[in-house]
């Protein structure tokens, strides 16, 4: 592996993130609630995630798509929910970001913490997410509640506070600490991805309340993230795989484009050759080839 790079590439990839029209009636993102990320998004490049198939944009297809660079829903023929089974994640665990770019002589990290001791029962979970199979499968394990615990993981939730309900009793952090705990991450890989899903979730409820502190949460993390990155040196990256969270009128994936936000070194070629979430991968790929990260 090419080791200290001084170039980094953070990718947080937010689920159930569409751009909607900014009108606060329904679209929770125009409540005040995250002027950060309503920045992002204004600076943002509409991406369809339909991708040619029809219906309505869902999980396993999009983040398959995203983090393969697969057209997944048109390989499988209609787009496919929650996990992913046998015939996406072949595909996920032949052509994933860290296994493209592992083999380039880069080393990845996925930043999640998983809410186990050791990684080992990870590989023994009956679902497992996109980015589990991606993880498991390039990098060999995950990072558990002992590295979440040293700052070297972070939870999903930014708080941990979900965790409380699966029997941790360990102490609680704030999106800042985990936006600080997420940068250091990213100073040791030349790629870290990180995945938030609380958007999802709450997106799924259409619950206002649940909806303005799930949206604070992500911000007060963005907000802290973005000014530790050096953008001269380093690219971050943000996007989704379907929206949801910004029509507070239906608790089901909307069919609107996603952001496609990207910052920093190289950001505006990225952002010019990314018109699809199947162009992330190869974009990145080509990123890492041009500016000759470590090497
Ligand atoms: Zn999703």
């Amino acid at each position: 592996m090419r080791g200290s790079p001084s170039a980094h590439v953070l990718l947080v990839f937010v689920d159930g993130l569409g751009l909607g029209a900014p009108d606060p009636a329904w679209n929770p993102l125009y409540r005040g609630h995250c002027p950060t990320l309503v920045n992002l998004l204004e600076q943002a490049k509409p991406i369809d995630p339909c991708m040619g198939v029809p219906g309505v944009p869902q999980s396993a297809t999009g983040q398959t798509a995203l983090l393969t660079g697969i057209n997944a829903p048109r390989r499988i023929g209609r787009h496919v929910e929650g996990f992913p089974g046998p015939a996406l994640r072949d595909i996920i665990v032949q052509h994933n970001i860290f296994k493209q770019l592992q083999a380039d002589g880069y080393s990845c990290a996925f930043a999640n913490a998983y809410f186990m001791r050791g990684w080992t029962e990870a590989h023994r979970r009956k679902y497992q997410s996109v980015t589990t199979v991606c993880t498991l499968s390039a990098l060999g394990g995950v990072r558990d509640v002992d590295e979440m615990l040293d700052g070297r993981a972070v939870y999903q939730d930014l708080t941990r506070q979900s965790l409380q309900s699966r029997g941790y009793d360990g102490p609680l952090t704030t999106p800042a600490d985990s936006a600080r705990d997420l940068y250091r991450i990213t100073r040791e890989h030349p790629f870290t991805l990180f995945e938030y899903f609380q958007t999802d979730r709450c997106g799924h409820k259409a619950n206002p309340e649940q909806t303005a502190q799930v949206l604070g949460q992500l911000d007060e993390f963005l907000a802290t993230l973005l000014p530790l990155l050096d953008q001269r040196e380093s690219l971050f990256l943000l996007t989704s795989d379907h929206g949801n969270i910004e029509d507070l009128r239906t608790p089901q994936h909307t069919m609107n484009p996603v952001p496609f936000i990207a910052l920093g070194r190289g950001a505006e070629n990225m952002q010019s050759r990314v018109t699809s979430l199947t162009h992330i991968v190869p974009a990145l790929c080509a990123w890492f080839a041009d500016s000759n990260v470590g090497g």
